[in-house]
């Protein structure tokens, strides 16, 4: 039996085995040429066949250059330059295989034999792992230096280790202010205890937190800033850093507090619009609410008289700067502790919260009126504005923003009422009344729509043939229950919403339509009322001449009634606008004449076909007041004078008839001859004048 290797020493056979089975890549070099390499070697080199690399230089199996970036011939050389002294060399090299491939290694350079030194051995240790982990931290150092995002890392108890140059540029403190300072040291007092707990448990908890900070810069400014903090934990047990990774948010804040701008304000006077006047008004309410005292304030909802007509003579652009021009006269008086806002176009609310003064909501307001005395100097020409303003109070108008707005409405609606340019307050007795305007303001829209306004007729008769010389054509609104809504009600809505042109077309077109299908003759007159707000709208009187010429109505048998008030507004434009239809044929007549400031003055200025002499005279006729009877003769032999038709309206008994007859009254209307018709009894009233077995003493026979 064999104890000892020595035959297999003896013949090499064992060493052979050694290189060969050896793991660790070696190489044999004669006068720095390979001459031989292991298994292990050419399978790092990926080689199939040794042969492939004898007897070339170690250069030539490199890359031209080392990653130092020096020429891999010359460095090779050198190190083997180091062996006339050293008995070894070591160094990392880069190889590459035979297709280009890098293959870092550590390299072992020694002589095999003392006394031969062109026979050389190369030991190379594969470091491509140790390679690539070097190559990812200055790949992460770089990332760390140069980043658009600041980062600062935090030891185990939080205290800051290092910071990276972006930190600095976006918080303005150094590495050296921030090293050894706590994590907080920038915090800005605006976020609450919870707010830092909730997030301290989500990192330790999960290992992560993402949100917005705001701390403040070393020049003491808010800087909100998008975090992202990670604990560190190299054992997977205990936390060893932190690290935090921040853009500075300032600029998107910029841009969403430009949004929250114009979502709560109004852009084109810049203050709070509805929403953050409601918003306001809530925390108003609410606060007050949880105190056990619940201080009163006052809220004036602020409507700018005739702005509709500006905006609709004028256009937008006018209509913008009226606008803005009277929200800096009312800011003139408005103090830091009232809070101003604009609801829509012309309505603005002022919330009186704290008063100053006594009466200091009346005075207030007293001088924001005033100012309006001053007319709105706009580059040609002079506005004169005028505003209506209502004023309801907390608790005792109401106890939540909505019913607070509805008062203070209701209130506004009344000065308007009243003649507007002046301020009431809200009283609760007329809340009912007003939830009613607001059901007809609501419906009103879709009644338009749907035609359930309906033209009645009623009719006028010739005083001195006693027959029937036309109709006044007058609006009907019937409810579901058969109960009217008198147009004394929803006309000035309608105008106040500016709905009276669609009201108009609507109800003119269905009178004709009515009229074009009667067998009428055809003398029959049509009288029709027009209102101050549809004299300026822009298509006024096409839909009266589409009608017209639809059903074969000459113009000349429509009579247009207008009030005085009509023309009190922009007289010229109004003129401008039935002189168009009076040239069609169209005749004009002054309705309710007596009853307005100066009606001599419109008589000469609109020259009308015809007068209608108001009601509240002819009631006094059968009185036997002297003077109304000779104020009724002289309108009516002025009116002929000037060659005029006269109407009486309102007439209700046989004795205004007689005496309208003996002052030679051409036409009269009343409901002595018929109350305002619908369609159908109108038509009867016209087939059969006179219903049988009622005969009335001098009454016209309407045929
Ligand atoms: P108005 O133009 O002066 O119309 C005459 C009003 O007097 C009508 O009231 C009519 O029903 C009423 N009336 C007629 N004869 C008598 C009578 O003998 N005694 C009494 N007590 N009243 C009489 P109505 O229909 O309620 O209309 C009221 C006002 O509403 C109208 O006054 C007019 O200004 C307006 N209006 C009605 N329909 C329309 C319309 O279609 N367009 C416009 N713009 N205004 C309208
Ligand atoms: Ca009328
Ligand atoms: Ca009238």
């Amino acid at each position: 039996m064999t104890v000892t290797p020595g035959p297999l020493l003896r013949e090499g056979r064992l060493y052979q085995h050694l290189y060969d089975k050896s793991p660790c890549p070696t190489l044999l070099l004669w006068e720095h040429r390979f001459v031989d390499c292991n298994p292990a070697c050419a399978s790092l080199f990926g080689l199939t066949d040794k042969k492939d690399i004898l007897l070339s230089h170690p250069w030539e199996l490199s890359p031209p250059t080392q990653p130092c970036g020096g020429c891999s011939e010359d460095l090779a050389k050198a190190q083997f330059d180091q062996l006339s002294t050293l008995p070894c060399a070591t160094f990392e090299w880069m190889h590459q295989t035979l297709a280009g491939v890098a293959r870092p290694v550590e390299v072992k350079l020694f002589k095999l034999l003392d006394d031969e030194p062109r026979l050389l051995v190369a030991e190379l240790t594969d470091i491509r792992q140790r390679y690539e982990f070097l190559r990812q931290l200055q790949i992460s150092g770089h990332v760390y230096q140069h980043t658009s995002d600041g980062v600062m890392i935090t030891d185990a108890n939080n205290r800051i280790i290092d910071v990276n140059p972006t930190f600095t540029r976006i918080t303005g403190y150094s590495r050296q202010d921030a090293v050894g300072q706590p994590a907080g040291f920038m915090k800005s007092g605006l976020h609450s205890r919870t707010f830092y707990q909730c997030m301290w448990n989500a990192i330790l908890k999960q290992g992560h937190w993402q949100g917005e900070i705001w701390d403040k810069s070393k020049e003491g400014k808010l800087l909100p800033k998008l975090v992202n903090i990670k604990a560190i934990r190299q054992q997977h047990t205990c936390v060893d850093n932190f690290v935090a990774v921040f853009s500075d948010a300032t600029s998107k804040y910029k841009h969403r507090k430009e949004l929250e701008f114009l979502a709560y304000h109004d852009p084109l006077t810049h203050l709070a619009n509805r929403t953050m006047l409601l918003r306001k008004l809530t925390q108003l309410t609410q606060d007050r609410q949880t105190k056990a005292v619940a201080e009163p304030f006052s809220l004036a909802f602020i409507d700018l008289d005739n702005f509709k007509l500006i905006n609709d003579t004028k256009g937008h652009i006018v209509g913008d700067q009226v606008i803005k021009a009277a929200v800096e006269k009312m800011l003139k008086h408005v103090q830091k502790t009232d809070f101003i806002g604009r609801l829509s176009g012309d309505e603005f609310l002022i919330i009186f919260d704290q008063s100053p003064q006594p009466n200091y909501v009346a005075t207030t307001l007293d001088k924001i009126l005033n100012e309006f005395n001053q007319p709105i100097q706009l580059a040609a020409e002079d506005y004169y504005a005028s505003l209506s303003i209502g004023v309801s109070r907390y608790p005792k108008d109401g106890l939540e923003p909505n019913s607070l707005i509805a008062a203070a409405d209701m209130a506004m609606y009344q000065a308007k009422t009243a003649g507007g340019n002046r301020w009431l307050y809200y009283e609760n007795a007329h809340g009912e009344q007003f939830r009613q305007q607001k059901d007809i303001e609501i419906q009103l829209p879709g009644a338009i729509k749907e035609q359930r306004l309906r033209p009645y007729f009623q009719p006028m008769a010739d005083l001195r043939s006693g027959r029937l010389y036309g109709c006044e054509i007058l609006a009907r609104w019937q409810q579901d229950d058969g109960s009217f809504i008198p147009p004394a009600v929803f006309i000035p809505i309608a105008e106040r919403k500016g709905l009276m042109p669609a009201l108009s077309a609507s109800l003119f077109k269905q009178a004709c339509e009515w009229i074009g299908q009667s067998q009428v003759d055809d003398n029959f007159q049509l009288s029709f009322n027009v209102s101050a707000k549809e004299l300026h709208s822009a298509d006024f009187g096409q839909h009266i001449l589409t009608s017209l010429a639809a059903n074969g109505i000459a113009p000349h048998r429509l009579t247009l009634e207008i009030t005085e008030s009509c023309l009190i507004e922009h007289f010229e434009q109004s003129m401008f606008a039935l002189e168009t239809l009076r040239q069609q044929g169209i005749t004009l007549a002054i309705d309710d004449f007596g009853t307005g400031f100066s009606s001599f003055n419109y008589l000469k200025k609109l020259a009308p076909d015809c007068i209608k002499i108001d009601k509240s005279f002819i009631d006094d006729l059968d009185s036997g007041n002297r003077v109304n009877r000779l104020i009724v003769k002289s309108l009516i032999d002025l009116a002929h004078d000037i060659g005029l038709r006269v109407v009486a309206e309102g007439v209700e008994q046989a004795e205004q008839l007689n005496m309208l007859h003996t002052l030679e009254c051409d036409i009269v209307q009343g409901f002595y001859l018929s109350r305002p018709l619908n369609a159908s009894d109108f038509r009867q009233l016209m087939q059969h004048p006179e219903p049988p077995g009622k005969p009335r003493p001098n009454k016209p026979m309407l045929q």
